[in-house]
């Protein structure tokens, strides 16, 4: 376990939001915790937030090392039962994103922590060079055989070329990440000028989290950050972007998915819910769920 400081601020200085979870002798969790469609609701380390610019965060925390291994170890069959739910949210991302970046005419978009590239097989369709770079070799393996072009690792190792994508795009990503500035430092290097970074991510100002309180779904062991709107737009702009919008934004997931996330976060009262979906075709169907606690925002690199 380590301690860190404030990844936007550097301060050391913070207060206890949550307090941690986890058994103090416990080792980081086997890969399950790490999946992306993990269920492991309510087990976190202990949540801070910085004392002077508000930035929330957990510490202190498994080591990078750790929690690299995690992720490269990580494979998840279920996210390729929920394939339809992502592919019709990847496609409602990709509008606004258009309306911003304008259309593709071949330009270079590189989606940082892919998965099994299911946003990258939408951004191809509509006519992007589109590249992936992903730590999971499970995952990354799923990407290729669908031929898209996908990097085994992190940017850290990737080494890209300078000023080379048009489109830098980070789905769900960037709250796992041990050191968000630095990654988004090094986006702002791979981007051309004018180039766009679009980010996905939990509002935790959002007024779902505030009513939730420590029992807000996203208070997880693999969420390390927290951003609100506002300290996620301080970090851009400190990165030297500059924010052109941010607002929330919803997904769409099956009903047979949500039902195992009933299960999660009510037990036993939740198992009827999930019974009832798996037993009739309703599983297979997707509802557009939007809370207001997930958020995308769009900055342009200056
Ligand atoms: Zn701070």
């Amino acid at each position: 376990m380590e301690y860190v400081a404030c990844n936007l601020c550097g301060s050391n200085r913070t207060k206890l939001v949550f307090s941690g979870t986890i058994p103090e002798r416990s080792r980081p969790q086997d890969m399950e915790a790490y999946r992306c469609t993990s269920s492991g609701y309510g087990r976190h380390h202990a949540i801070v937030q910085c004392s002077d610019c508000g930035l929330v965060y957990s510490n202190p925390r498994w080591d990078d090392s750790e929690l690299m291994n995690s992720y490269e170890a990580v494979q998840d069959p279920l996210y390729l039962q929920e394939r339809e739910g992502r592919v019709l949210t990847f496609e409602r991302h990709l509008r606004p994103l258009e309306k911003l970046a304008g259309p593709a005419n071949g330009r270079k978009l590189l989606d940082v922590g892919c998965y099994i590239g299911v946003f990258l097989e939408i951004a191809v369709k509509h006519g992007w060079d589109a590249w992936g770079i992903e730590p999971s070799q499970w995952a990354a393996e799923q990407a290729r055989k669908n031929g898209l072009n996908v990097i085994a690792g992190t940017l850290v190792g990737a080494n890209l070329p300078g000023s080379s994508f048009d489109v830098v795009t980070m789905w769900d990503v960037i709250e796992h990440l041990p050191d968000p500035m630095s990654e988004i430092q090094r986006v702002y290097r791979a981007l051309k000028s004018d180039g766009l970074i679009v980010i996905h991510t939990m509002d935790m100002d959002s007024l779902f989290a505030h009513v939730m309180g420590k029992k807000w779904p996203w208070l997880m062991e693999m969420h390390i950050y927290y951003f609100s709107q506002r300290t996620m737009a301080a970090m851009l702009r400190k990165a030297g972007f500059e924010v052109l919008w941010s607002g929330p934004h919803g997904r769409f997931q099956t009903l047979g998915y949500l039902g195992t996330r009933f299960t999660a976060l009510f037990g036993k009262w939740g198992r009827p819910v999930e019974w009832a979906l798996n037993a009739t075709r309703l599983r297979q169907m997707t509802a557009p769920i939007n809370l207001g606690d997930l958020f995308t925002v769009y900055a342009r690199k200056k």
